[in-house]
């Protein structure tokens, strides 16, 4: 999961069709009849029929495509076509039956996430909504009595009081380093104190098998690479400068590359990069070889210090 922001994509503004005076009068409807019977699966995806191709389009789903870069929200395998998540579940929660669901978010733009099937159904999320907070049961009123739209974003209050433990991307800042640790067998573990990431690798299921081999095949073949640089080093088929050319123009600047917020897993490049002597170093056949490797990576680390903003890595 990476941090991500909407409201910084002045190009995927909130789509028409949940801004629109019909969506907001039959919103006002299911809040003030308490009716989830009546809540609309095209209006949350933006399904509507374009009149130029006459075929169907599904405008929520394209603007969030856009604002994940293709990408699952949760565990950002690339979606062609990812559901349309409610963080937020619309209807029940599985933690409390007694809770009728978030209702009143079931057009909320910020509680609308992409998301993969596996993340979102399955094995995955479902109605899992687990708080540390104190939850809140129903729209949120103002002092007149009549329900407070504006207090539907989820990074303010009453909503964001919930303290809830599955991260949302742009709520939370999840690429921050606190959350996650990622080991060479591709697992995921969750690091930080209050057990959120422990918790949301629980919800989406981010430890489940296919998701792991492709991580730990993604940290296998970097490491590849390296051993065999290493070795054409050791065996003296390349000079020092050559060796150290090979890493970098051949691995540093790829797994400079797989950071890149449209890449996939670019959380886990983005660990390797910053544990590089944890994660690959040790995993180099002689203590040697390991010794120059890490030397090398450290002195390209030193030069691209704000690596984060080269921009020209992606053309
Ligand atoms: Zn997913």
């Amino acid at each position: 999961m990476r941090s991500n922001s909407r409201k910084k994509l002045p190009e995927f503004p909130i789509p028409e069709i949940l801004a629109s005076q019909e969506t907001t009068s039959a919103l006002g409807d299911i809040v003030e009849h308490v009716d989830k019977n009546a809540i609309n699966p095209n209006i949350y995806k933006g399904q509507f029929k374009d009149s130029a191709t006459k075929k169907d389009r599904f405008l929520v789903r394209e603007r969030l495509k856009g604002i994940y870069y293709n990408k699952c929200a949760y565990c950002e395998d690339i979606q062609n076509k990812p559901e349309v998540e409610h963080y937020r579940p619309k209807k029940k929660l599985s933690e409390d039956r007694n809770h009728p669901g978030y209702y009143w978010l079931c057009y909320e733009w910020t509680n609308l996430l992409p998301a993969c099937h596996y993340c979102n159904t399955d094995k995955g999320k479902r109605n899992q909504f687990p708080i540390r907070g104190i939850r809140v049961n129903a729209p949120p009123r103002l002092p007149d009595g009549s329900w407070n739209q504006s207090a539907n974003d989820a990074s303010v209050s009453p909503l964001i009081d919930e303290e809830p433990y599955l991260l949302h991307p742009e709520v939370d800042q999840p690429d921050d380093g606190s959350y996650f640790k990622f080991h060479n067998t591709g697992v995921m573990e969750g690091i930080d104190p209050k057990g959120r990431g422990k918790k949301t690798i629980e919800i989406c299921d981010l430890n489940r098998e296919d998701l792991i081999d492709r991580r730990r095949e993604k940290i296998s073949n970097i490491l590849e690479l390296i051993r065999c640089f290493s070795a054409l080093w050791s065996e003296g088929h390349l000079t020092v400068d050559d060796f150290k050319a090979a890493l970098e123009s051949m691995v540093f600047e790829k797994m400079l590359k797989m950071q890149q917020p449209d890449q996939p897993f670019s959380l886990l490049a983005i660990y390797i990069f910053e544990h590089f002597n944890e994660i690959i170093v040790p995993e180099l056949p002689t203590p040697t070889q390991g010794k120059a490797v890490s030397a090398v990576f450290t002195n390209f680390r030193k030069r691209f210090k704000y690596y984060k903003n080269i921009k020209y890595l992606l053309k």
